[in-house]
């Protein structure tokens, strides 16, 4: 089945609806909805210390260690994604349009980029017979327009 279209202005769909759409057996606590009430509105994609300090204006007394367990949780029912660079701590993101992640190496900062064009993976890479492929993680790296100008 082909992606949908991408639609990279549009605003993620909201968590109930996204809910909805899973048939996600998820239990949200009220702690796990502010978390990703909190990563729904970023476009930065924070880490976990940048989601406990949004968080904690609606959220007071919000500790890192259940910022982190909200985040591990949402990743686990598939609510949001995980962002693993090599260095530095992991990034969080709740867009699920089908999209793959370009990292500036200057500023570090992380841009969703969305398919051109369908997108088949396995049309693209070679993967080993019966694959069976459940996400994707894809970073590409270079040099944004700002810091390339410089
Ligand atoms: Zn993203
Ligand atoms: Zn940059």
């Amino acid at each position: 089945m082909p992606p949908p279209a991408p639609r990279p202005s549009s605003k993620p769909t909201g968590l109930d609806c996204r809910l909805a759409v899973l048939g996600a057996d998820v239990r949200l606590t009220p702690h796990r909805r502010e978390v990703f009430d909190v990563l729904a509105g970023s476009t930065d994609h924070p880490t976990a210390y940048e989601i406990l300090d949004r968080v904690k204006s609606r959220s007071p007394g919000i500790s890192l260690a259940t910022v982190y367990n909200c985040l591990d949780h949402l990743t686990t029912a598939g609510l949001i994604k995980q962002v693993q660079l090599e260095r530095g701590q992991s990034r969080y993101c709740a867009n699920l349009h089908e999209h793959v992640h370009f990292h500036c190496d200057v500023c570090g900062k992380l841009i969703d980029a969305h398919p051109a064009a369908d997108f088949e993976v396995t049309k693209f890479w070679s993967l080993p017979r019966g694959t069976n492929i459940t996400r994707m993680d894809l970073v590409i790296r270079g040099t944004c327009e700002a810091c390339a100008a410089k």
